[in-house]
């Protein structure tokens, strides 16, 4: 079979770094002259592209032709890599072995999508990011408010299973502001025990944790690669095939059928059936490489990498008087991704992060997050910054932030 033997490029050789960056080393100018090496901890937004996938995508380029299109090489070639690269995907994420994985253009495309293929009502907490909120608000659904204790909340979720059946729930496995995972297994074992599925917004867990659907028994996951280490352009929707096969195609257009006349059609089942038009083959392809790259890491590491760092931000945020955002603040325990919101009493959102990135060449996010109502909740319904870690950060990246942040409060607005 053809084949751009391009994926089976061994990841991780003895004694590398944990995972070269593509943006390693890249430097920005300052207001007040000068440049400094640039710190980036805005990792939850876009995670830069892996050095290893950033050569994939190179090495792809040259035999680039679109794919179940035709019989030359080139096709063939690309149509193995790119359904090649669905399995790797699939597989990555612990899928079952008849669950499909559908490309998407991100995680908000596989969530509408599921949203198309859903048969019944939905279920979600007030904690979602939009991408896993407006979807189903748009379609009726039912949000229940998060309580203030995990345990409050998992009670919460299964008081409204119980008054009236849903087709799914669906939870975001870790939260773009605070970090915080919901435990994800007692949420589908409750949603399976009420005749729900559950799914799951994999965006900010993915990268940062070993995702299993078949450990967690969740019944859908939605992923974005960008967040993963791959260029911008391609994500996925992952799980169970029935309702997949079933819902309307996502997109109508060629590709998506087994065959039309001037007033029918029969449609493919997924996932062809949701990939109407020439799809993103080489995002798939760099989100393939970057599961592969991922998955080449030594079990437990990118944790490890990044959990101590998330300490010494606490710590630092602490000490420079910082208030944190929590949803859950008596959850100690609570495993929680490197991700962290905080306001600086006295100084609005916007003005930190503009600070730290003219004076310091540090990037963050302020703002809303798209999760407002998490925002309001929590009260910062004006805004907070937000931090977040990747495979890049290393500990001097918090401490200058910390000193940055010391000498803002010091120095005054
Ligand atoms: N879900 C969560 C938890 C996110 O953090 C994000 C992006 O920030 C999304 C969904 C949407 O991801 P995308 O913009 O890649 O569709």
């Amino acid at each position: 079979a053809p084949s751009l033997a391009l994926l089976s490029r061994p990841a991780q050789e003895a004694g590398a770094p944990l995972a070269p960056l593509a943006s390693d080393g890249q430097s920005v100018p300052l207001v007040q002259g000068g440049s400094v090496r640039w710190v980036n901890l805005d990792y939850a937004a876009s995670a830069p592209a892996l050095r290893a996938v950033a050569d994939h995508v190179a090495q792809v380029l040259p035999l680039y032709a679109s794919v179940h299109r035709g019989a030359s090489y080139a096709s063939e070639a690309c149509t193995a890599a790119y359904e090649a690269a669905r399995r790797q995907v699939a597989a990555f994420v612990g899928a079952r072995p008849d669950d499909v994985a559908v490309f998407t253009r991100n995680t908000t495309d596989a969530l509408n999508l599921l949203a198309t293929a859903v048969p019944g009502e939905v279920v979600h907490l007030d904690i979602e990011h939009h991408a896993n909120l407006l979807p189903w608000q748009a379609r009726g659904n039912r949000l229940v408010p998060a309580g203030s204790t995990v345990a409050a909340t998992l009670a919460a979720v299964e008081a409204e299973l119980a008054r009236r059946p849903a087709a799914l729930l669906t939870v975001t496995g870790a939260s773009n502001v605070t970090g915080e995972c919901p435990p994800l297994d007692r949420l589908a074992e409750i949603a399976h025990r009420h005749g729900a599925r559950l799914a799951v917004d994999g965006a900010q867990l993915v990268p940062h944790r070993r995702v299993d659907l078949c450990a967690i028994g969740a019944d859908y996951l939605a992923l974005s690669g960008h967040k993963m280490y791959a260029p911008f352009g391609a994500g996925a929707l992952i799980g169970r095939r029935d309702w997949l096969d079933a819902a309307p195609a996502y997109l109508a257009g060629g590709g998506a059928v087994r065959e039309v006349t001037c007033d029918s059609v029969r449609w493919a089942p997924a996932p062809a059936r949701h990939e109407a038009g020439t799809p993103a083959v080489l995002g798939a392809l760099a989100l393939a490489a970057a599961c592969r790259e991922l998955a080449a890491l030594p079990d437990g590491a990118v944790a490890a990498h990044e959990q101590a760092l998330l300490g010494r931000l606490d710590e630092g945020l602490v000490a420079v008087g910082a208030r944190v955002l929590r949803i859950w603040p008596d959850a100690p325990d609570l495993d929680r991704v490197p991700a962290v919101s905080f306001t600086v009493p006295g100084f609005a959102a916007a003005r930190v992060a503009a600070y730290l990135s003219a004076e310091h060449g540090i990037g963050v996010r302020d703002g809303k997050f798209c999760a407002h109502p998490l925002l309001a909740r929590l009260g910062a319904a004006d805004g907070a910054v937000r931090v977040s870690l990747g495979l890049g950060s290393q500990a001097d990246d918090i401490d200058q932030l910390i000193a940055a942040l010391g000498k803002l409060r010091t120095d005054g607005p």
